[in-house]
């Protein structure tokens, strides 16, 4: 499988550069470290804070995420519970809570995505 893509850094918690390394400190976002990022990347030694205040910017990608999510919410729900509409905004509070932790990675994962381009496997294999 090609691992060196963009789409696969951000959806796999991998470095953007290699796709190798891993971004967050832990695997899963539901863990109480899940807000811990290596500095540079484990296995190439990419630079993962470029700046300081780098992922403000993150922001927007974040926001971008739960807009297209809660179209696609909001689209599936009508389609099976339409008579039961009152209840779109009750559910969606929890569900969006839950995301949350997973928006925020995806989210700096996608940011310095936009920064970095992937280098071709061999370049990264021997770096
Ligand atoms: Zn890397």
């Amino acid at each position: 499988m090609m691992k060196n893509n963009r789409v696969y850094s951000v959806l796999f918690n991998k470095c953007p550069r290699c796709g190798q390394g891993d971004f967050f400190v832990t695997k899963s976002a539901y863990s109480f470290k899940f807000d811990q990022m290596n500095k540079s990347c484990p296995h190439c030694g990419e630079n993962l804070v470029p700046e300081p205040g780098f992922y403000q910017g993150a922001l927007y990608m974040s926001y971008a995420f739960y807009v297209v999510f809660m179209l696609i919410y909001f689209f599936v729900f009508i389609h099976f519970f339409e008579p039961y509409l009152d209840y779109f905004l009750y559910s969606i509070i929890p569900v969006l809570i839950f995301l949350t932790p997973l928006f925020y990675r995806m989210a700096r994962r996608a940011w310095l995505a936009i920064f970095i381009s992937p280098a071709s496997e061999e370049v990264a294999g021997k770096r």
